[in-house]
């Protein structure tokens, strides 16, 4: 595999973005159940799933934003609208969502 200094800075601030924004948001904003919020921003990489109905089913040149399902735009509109459920849960799971969209749409900048 072809290594360069520009591989290794999108991957760190990929993961980064992934695993230690949501510790911070989790911790600034849900202080007392930070933990409970923590996993559930985790679990929303459950988004992730629908890359297994691509082929193939992973391609680091590729954009995933606007590309699989659960990516689109239009599930983009759905997760923004889910910020304004009633219930705090279906929030946090929006904003987990929202936080990953923009992760995985920076990581598509990269490669213009
Ligand atoms: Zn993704």
């Amino acid at each position: 595999m072809h290594i360069n200094i520009q591989n290794i800075i999108q991957t760190t601030i990929h993961y980064g973005f992934h695993f230690i924004i949501p510790i911070f948001i989790a911790i600034l904003f849900y202080k007392s159940e930070w933990k409970k919020v923590y996993f559930i921003f985790l679990a929303t990489m459950l988004v992730d799933l629908d890359h297994l109905l691509a082929n193939p089913i992973f391609d680091p040149n590729r954009c995933s934003i606007g590309f699989h399902f659960l990516h689109s735009y239009y599930a983009i509109v759905f997760y923004v609208l889910l910020l304004f459920h009633k219930n705090r849960y279906i929030k946090v799971v929006a904003i987990g969502l929202l936080m990953h969209m923009v992760t995985d749409y920076q990581d598509c900048l990269w490669n213009r």
